[in-house]
């Protein structure tokens, strides 16, 4: 609104250096003259400025989102599942309730690549991100925790049923057949847990670090398995 009053102003300050007038009667005067051209300036300022402030209010949003959607797999990237996880654990620690942790990562994927080439990878990363968001519960969020890794935050869950929704995550994606060029690509995933209920907010670190953990053992153990990690 300020700014909308430059052009106008600015058109008076003018006005008075060429015509000369130094009361406030003359500046009147003059603006009653021009009554209609100090009207078009006011509405015309106030439009550019709108619309300048709206185009830039636009291209924050977009970068926002930009850097929180993973363009890939249209899942939420690294640093918004950290924001993510950050206020369900708050929520967590206020009303002593459990949250969990699912660390998901492809077997093999190098293989997948180097057999059927990177585009069909990318198919391949699709389908599984498809498949983990078509498998959780509404308040649950999926994102790319990293290139062929996945972590789902289940607020409100035991250890117990974390281990039972991966559990089913991993038997269908196993059934899963991914078509490519006349071929059908399987994969497999490993899957690591962990979860309690959050003595206080710095959990979020020592979740993901238990489900990292765990995920290394379901490796260690032939892949294609959950297994659960220590969170004491
Ligand atoms: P493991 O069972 O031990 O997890 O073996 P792996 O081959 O899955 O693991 P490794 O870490 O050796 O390889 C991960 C591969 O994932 C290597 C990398 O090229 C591939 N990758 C990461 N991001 C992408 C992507 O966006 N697209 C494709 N096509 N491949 C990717
Ligand atoms: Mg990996
Ligand atoms: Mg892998």
């Amino acid at each position: 609104m300020v700014l909308a009053l430059g052009a106008p102003a600015g058109w008076m300050v003018l006005s008075a250096l060429l015509n000369g007038y130094s009361t406030p009667a003359a500046l009147a005067d003059d603006i009653s003259a021009n009554s209609t051209l100090y009207l078009y300036l006011t509405v015309a300022t106030s439009v550019a400025f709108t619309t300048f402030g709206y185009r830039l209010g636009v291209q924050a949003e977009q970068l926002r989102r930009a850097a929180s959607i993973d363009h890939l797999t249209g899942l939420v990237t690294r640093q918004r599942l950290f924001d993510f996880l950050d206020q369900a654990l708050a929520e967590a620690v206020r009303y002593r309730r459990p949250i969990a942790v699912v660390m998901v990562d492809i077997d093999h994927f190098k293989h997948i690549n180097d057999r059927f080439g990177h585009l069909a990878g990318d198919d391949v990363l699709r389908a599984i991100a498809r498949s983990l968001v078509e498998g959780k519960r509404r308040p649950d969020i999926t994102g790319r925790f990293g290139g062929e890794e996945f972590l789902i935050v289940l607020p409100e869950t035991t250890v117990e049923e974390a281990f039972e929704f991966a559990e089913r995550t991993r038997a269908r994606i196993a059934a899963e057949r991914v078509p490519w060029g006349g071929n059908e690509i399987n994969v497999t995933v490993s899957l690591g847990v962990a979860g309690g209920v959050p003595a206080d907010a710095s959990w979020g670190d020592r979740l993901v670090e238990a489900a990292d953990a765990a995920l290394y053992e379901a490796k260690r153990a032939g892949r294609n398995v959950v297994r659960i990690g220590k969170t004491d």
